[in-house]
């Protein structure tokens, strides 16, 4: 047992064994020794030599002298013996004697029992309290957190977006007094290994506050109520300081939708999540605690969670890029004997990689340079880690996605791209890149729309061209045997977006103006004709899609290039591209 381990616990387990010991050897030893037969208790008797008679219902009795001393005798069991006693005029009491030197053992042995028990409670009481306490599990606080944004490379958008949060840690009474409701909760989402722990540590490093991390799993354990008990210690505990920053990792291990109660355990998650919205509810602006979760995938996540006032702040965490895979390199590069590196080129080779497997190519490359002990970490050394990191990992065929997959996502972003510009200069492509992201399969392109309130024929029309400048782009440069399904989403949009206009906005002819829920009412059924005027619709545009970007097929090898070289184009590098071109 473990609170043996607790030598002091020795000394009370030693006295009660030291005292039953020497009750057992004083009863003993006094029976021995002081023994007299029966005869000569009745000469006692007749005497008149005795003052008390301690009569029980043992086989002994005791009996005591005029001159002090006591010695034991037999029990005559006679029951006229009492009488007998009083007669002589001897005290009797059926109580037994008291002898110091039987108390004091017996009052040792009490004590240390005693002793024992309260040790014994105690100990137990504090290990259950360790399943519940955060403290001594792996809620660990980070006061000098020695990472800020310097440690963060890349990541520039993501960066961007947890500003003002830094500077509401720092002074959460200036926003208060503005009336300015922060976000109390901030999502972080992306493939694994590109930065989101990291970030999340940088913002309490940049606004100089405690940082209390913990991971989902940790709370959806064995026992019902745990999870949620730990929640509220960690609040709890953060809250004690004030200003925090509280991150919660895979924070789908208890905030992932819910399945009706199909799975086991979904009890203890169900608990656990609504202690977390309890307790962030609970605090309010002033306090300047804001907590960051992260997850490898936002979609799975249960609603409730993503309500204002909860996590209502939801930043995607990318892939590096070509240059943040640069950059990102070169900060791990720091402080190591480096020698002799290509570093454009290794950042070129390493397409697909994140964050941590970019670490991981670094550190693999320096441990190979010190087995040789080679004075400097160089090209070579790369060249090896490269093998050894891709071969360690699973998805080698997303990391070693062929150059000729790259090309056809290129292509693909870029005949939106080129359709967007030339049918609506008016908005804006904040973003093109072949980086896959949560949000789309390849790569994506990021247009943003105007605000209208109506949307006219011509608009969606020509929405719907870009949406299909995709699948047209391929087709050109790969011919129509080699399109592929990257265009999966962009053709259900584009489909939603044609019937709408034929069958609900009253923009088609084999309709008219009717609409096709009506028409359903009253059981009239229309569908092949509507599919009919929807396939020949989407045809047409296609056509015009395809021509569009023939005619500008030298800026959509230009673009293409371009895109391939830098993996990612903002809307300055694109008008720098279109100025060149003109
Ligand atoms: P995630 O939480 O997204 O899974 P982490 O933040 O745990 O990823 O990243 C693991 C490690 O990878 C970091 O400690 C860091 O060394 C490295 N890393 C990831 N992204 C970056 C980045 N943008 N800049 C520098 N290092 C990075
Ligand atoms: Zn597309």
């Amino acid at each position: 047992m473990k609170f043996f381990k607790n030598k002091y616990m020795l000394i009370p387990l030693f006295v009660s064994i030291l005292s039953v010991f020497l009750i057992v050897i004083s009863n003993v030893y006094y029976k021995n020794n002081n023994y007299v037969n029966y005869s000569k208790f009745q000469n006692d008797i007749a005497s008149k030599k005795i003052s008390k008679v301690y009569l029980t219902n043992s086989p002994n009795i005791t009996v005591k002298l005029k001159n002090g001393t006591t010695y034991i005798t037999d029990n005559p069991r006679n029951l006229i013996f009492k009488e007998t006693l009083l007669n002589s005029g001897i005290e009797v009491s059926e109580q037994a004697p008291v002898y110091v030197i039987d108390v004091i053992p017996t009052i040792t042995l009490a004590l240390s029992v005693l002793t024992l028990i309260a040790v014994f409670i105690k100990s137990s009481k504090l290990t259950s309290k360790k399943v519940f306490a955060v403290d001594n599990l792996n809620a660990d606080e980070v006061k000098d957190i020695n990472v800020n944004f310097e440690n963060v490379a890349g990541n520039e958008e993501a960066k961007e977006n947890v500003k003002d949060v830094i500077d509401f840690l720092k002074s959460p009474e200036k926003y208060y007094s503005y009336g300015a409701r922060m976000p109390k909760g901030i999502i972080l989402y992306g493939e694994p290994g590109t930065g989101k722990t990291l970030l999340a540590k940088a913002v309490a490093g940049e606004a100089n506050v405690p940082f209390y991390a913990m991971s989902g799993s940790d709370f959806v354990q064995v026992y019902v109520g745990v999870g949620a008990s730990r929640i509220r210690q960690l609040f709890k505990k953060a809250r004690l300081h004030g200003r925090a920053v509280i991150f919660i990792d895979e924070i789908d291990a208890i905030g992932k939708k819910r399945d009706g109660g199909k799975s086991g355990g979904s009890e203890e998650r169900d608990q656990t999540l609504n202690a977390l919205l309890t307790e962030m509810s609970g605090f309010n602006e002033k306090q300047g605690i804001v907590i960051i979760a992260a997850t490898n995938r936002l979609d799975i996540l249960d609603s409730a969670l993503l309500r204002p006032g909860r996590f209502d702040r939801h930043i995607e965490v990318t892939l590096p890029d070509i240059s943040a895979r640069k950059k990102i390199l070169t900060l791990h590069m720091k402080n190591k004997p480096i020698n002799n590196i290509d570093l454009d080129d290794l950042a070129r080779k390493t397409a697909y990689f994140s964050g941590a497997k970019l670490e991981n190519l670094v550190n693999e490359a320096a441990i190979l340079a010190c087995k040789e002990n080679s004075k400097y970490i160089e090209n070579i050394h790369f060249e090896k880690a490269f093998s050894i990191v891709i071969a360690g990992h699973e998805k080698i065929n997303r990391d070693y996605i062929s150059i000729n997959d790259k090309k056809i996502t290129a292509y693909h972003e870029v005949g939106h791209s080129i359709v967007s510009l030339k049918l609506l200069p008016e908005e804006k492509i904040s973003k093109v890149t072949i980086i896959p992201s949560t949000k789309g399969a390849g790569g994506y392109t990021l247009s943003v729309p105007q605000d209208k309130m109506y949307q006219n024929k011509d608009y969606i029309i020509k929405r719907i061209m870009v949406l299909l400048g995709g699948r047209a782009a391929e087709e050109i440069i790969f011919g129509k045997k080699n399109v592929t399904t990257g265009a999966y989403n962009d053709l259900k949009q584009s489909t939603n977006m044609i019937t709408n206009m034929i069958t609900k906005y009253g923009m088609g002819t084999s309709l008219g103006l009717l609409n096709i829920d009506e028409l359903y009412e009253i059981n009239y059924s229309v569908s092949n004709l509507v599919i009919e005027e929807c396939k020949t619709t989407v045809e047409n545009l296609y056509n015009k899609t395809k021509d569009l970007l023939l005619e500008n097929r030298d800026l959509l090898e230009d673009f293409t290039n371009t895109l391939l070289e830098n993996e990612t184009m903002y809307d300055d590098d694109i008008k720098k591209l279109l100025q060149k071109q003109s």
